[in-house]
C-alpha cells in the first residue's frame, strides 16, 4: 500500500508512471456477476437479428449505465474542479461545437453536451426506430461509434477524476461492469479507434479483458456472427436443456442491461426465432 504514496515531483511530464491509479489496485478490480465468457455471449449477434438492432439495445444499456454512474457521483464533477475533460494520462478531450470547431470545456459541461446529445439522438425514432416497420437510417452505424466513444470519454473521466467517490459510494464494480461490457461491444465490432481506447487499456489488462498482446480486437471481429446462437439453437436431445437453461439465463442477463422499450422489440424476436425455432408463416 506505500505504493500509492507516490513521489510529486513538479512537471514531470510521465504520463504512464506519474499517476497513481486507484483504479488499478486490486481490491478495487472486482466487477459484477459475469465472467469473461459471459461477456462475449452477451454481445454476441444472435443469428438472425439485425445488427442495427443489436448496436440500438447495447448502446442505450451503456448510456444508461453510463448515465447512472455519473449521475451519482456528478456533485463531486465542477467547473472548479474539474476545468478540464480529462481522461487518465493527462488525455484531455475537446469538444467539437455545430461549426466543427474544438473547444476546451469544463467537465461538466462536456458530460452535459455528451448526454444530451445521445439522449436526443436514442430517442429520435428516424435514428433509433422502436417499430419494425421503421428502418434504421443508413448512418446509424457511424451514429452508434460516436456515442460509444463519447461514452468512453465519460467513462475515462470517471476513472481519471472520480473513482475515489465511485469507490467511496460502492459503484466501482458497477463501473467496472459497464467497462467490460462496452469493452466487449467495441472487441467484438471495432467501434472505437486504438488511440481512444489506449488511455484504458491498463484497466483491460488488469480487469483481464483482453490479452495483453497486441492488437488483435479486429482480427477475429468477422467471422463469428454465428457462433453462439448456433449453440443455443443446436437443440439435440440430451442437451436440450440445458440450452434452454443457457437461454433463460441468457435474456435475464439481458434484461439487466437492456432498456425496457428495447427488450420488448428483443423479446418479439426471441419469442419467433430463438426458442420457439420454428415460425408461423
Ligand atoms: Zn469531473
Amino acid at each position: 500500500m506505500g505504493k500509492a504514496r507516490r513521489k510529486e515531483r513538479e512537471g514531470v511530464e510521465n504520463t504512464t508512471s506519474g499517476d497513481s491509479k486507484l483504479y488499478l489496485e486490486a481490491p478495487v478490480l472486482e466487477r459484477k456477476l459475469l465472467t469473461e465468457l459471459d461477456m462475449r455471449m452477451l454481445v454476441d449477434l444472435p443469428a438472425g437479428l439485425d445488427y442495427n438492432e443489436w448496436l440500438a439495445s447495447h448502446t442505450m444499456a451503456l448510456f444508461d449505465h453510463v448515465n447512472l454512474v455519473y449521475g451519482t457521483v456528478s456533485e463531486f464533477c465542477t467547473t472548479t474542479g474539474c476545468p478540464d475533460m480529462t481522461g487518465p494520462s493527462q488525455r484531455t478531450y475537446l469538444w467539437f461545437d455545430e461549426k466543427g470547431k474544438k473547444t476546451r470545456v469544463a467537465a461538466p459541461q462536456y458530460i452535459d453536451y455528451v448526454m444530451t446529445f445521445i439522449q436526443k439522438t436514442i430517442s429520435d425514432e428516424n435514428i433509433f426506430p422502436t417499430k419494425y416497420a421503421n428502418e434504421f437510417p443508413s448512418s446509424f452505424e457511424s451514429i452508434v461509434r460516436k456515442i460509444i466513444r463519447l461514452l468512453f470519454h465519460v467513462m475515462a473521466h470517471l476513472y481519471a477524476a472520480h473513482f475515489k467517490e465511485v469507490v467511496l459510494l460502492g459503484l466501482h464494480s458497477h463501473l467496472n461492469l459497464t467497462f467490460a461490457h462496452l469493452t466487449a461491444l467495441h472487441h467484438r465490432f471495432s467501434l472505437i479507434e486504438p488511440k481512444e481506447t489506449e488511455v484504458l487499456r491498463d484497466l483491460e489488462i488488469a480487469l483481464r479483458l483482453t490479452d495483453d498482446g497486441s492488437q488483435e480486437s479486429t482480427s477475429n471481429a468477422g467471422d463469428q456472427h454465428l457462433q453462439q446462437t448456433d449453440s443455443a439453437a443446436d437443440n439435440t436431445d440430451s442437451d436440450s436443456k440445458n440450452q434452454v437453461e443457457e437461454s433463460a439465463d441468457f435474456f435475464s442477463i439481458l434484461n439487466m442491461f437492456f432498456n425496457s422499450r428495447r427488450l420488448s422489440k428483443l423479446k418479439e424476436f426471441k419469442a419467433n426465432n430463438f426458442l420457439g425455432g420454428e415460425q408461423k408463416s
